[in-house]
């Protein structure tokens, strides 16, 4: 942990918060700063007991006593939550608000909160729950470099982040990577059934599917080379890989990629 340590408080303890709070923990941040509060008690014991922090069944005494609040709420409760807070806690517009509440713009956390607060949203993506998440992050005007450090690092302990200039690009990032996970599980659902139709049972096929996926990534992730170039080095010419990729060129998996994705912008925007 190299950024300031503040008091932050996580409204909600479900999947992401366990993640997120686990993450922070394990990268050094001290556990008696961070607060979570949640209706029912046994994910509030399950995290006072493995990560010492501190816990409560009221939001508003969670985030009365913090600096930062991380709206960690399913979103159809989202207006209930701030409803809450706004009456229960005096100075909103003193602390950071952190949303990681698909869907929901900036603009509407101020008629929530009131018009005065600062605020980032995070659209972090399901791989955070083991710790290979691509979380995509946006402020608004009135955050400072220090409050954008500190909630990357914090997000960084959930996998990669990344900043994005306006919510129209936080849509986007949504479509690619917070659906992205989807698609890839339809890709290797897809390369699993192909397998078992050819005659290897679901087990073996699914683990040559899923350790295929996790080199092919490794080796991205570790190549400067463009996604491409390492396509067709490992595409002799005349040989089997050649003939399997044209059958997905024959099938355009580029105008398919480029459908879902648009599709799924769409779908973001509508529900924003
Ligand atoms: P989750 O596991 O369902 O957690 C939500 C938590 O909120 C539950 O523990 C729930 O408690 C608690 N809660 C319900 N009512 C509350 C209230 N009035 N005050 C405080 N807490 C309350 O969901 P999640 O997967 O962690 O997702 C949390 C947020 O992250 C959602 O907005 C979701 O859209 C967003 N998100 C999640 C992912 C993902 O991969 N999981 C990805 C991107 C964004 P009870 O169970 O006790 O009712």
């Amino acid at each position: 942990m190299t950024t300031q340590v503040r008091k932050i408080a996580f409204i909600g303890a479900g999947n992401m918060t366990q993640s997120i709070v686990g993450g922070m923990v394990s990268s050094g941040y001290p556990n008696d700063k961070i607060y979570v509060s949640n209706p029912s008690v046994g994910k509030l014991e399950k995290m006072a007991n493995s990560l010492h922090v501190h816990t409560s069944q009221d939001n508003a005494e969670v985030a009365n006593a913090a600096d930062v609040i991380v709206l960690a709420v399913k979103p159809q409760l989202m207006a209930d939550v701030c409803a809450a807070l706004t009456k229960q806690v005096s100075n909103l517009s003193d602390k950071l608000i952190v949303t990681i509440a698909a869907g929901i713009r900036i603009e509407k956390y101020r008629q929530y909160l009131g018009e005065s607060i600062r605020m980032i949203r995070v659209m972090p993506n399901t791989p955070s729950l083991v710790g290979k998440g691509m979380s995509g992050l946006v402020a608004d005007d009135r955050v400072s470099d220090d409050d954008k450090n500190y909630i990357t690092e914090a997000f960084d302990g959930v996998g990669a982040t990344l900043w994005v200039a306006n919510e129209d690009e936080l849509d986007i990032l949504g479509a690619v990577a917070g659906s992205g996970p989807a698609y890839f599980f339809e890709f290797m659902a897809s390369l699993q059934k192909a397998a078992v139709e050819l005659g290897f049972d679901r087990d073996k096929a699914r683990k040559m599917v899923q350790q295929t996926a996790l080199g092919a990534a490794e080796m991205a992730i570790a190549s400067e080379l463009e996604l491409e170039e390492l396509r067709k080095q490992v595409t002799s010419k005349g040989g089997s890989t050649a003939k399997g990729i044209e059958q997905y060129q024959a099938h355009d998996i580029d105008k398919i990629s480029d459908a879902a994705v648009k599709a799924a912008v769409k779908r973001n925007q509508e529900m924003a």
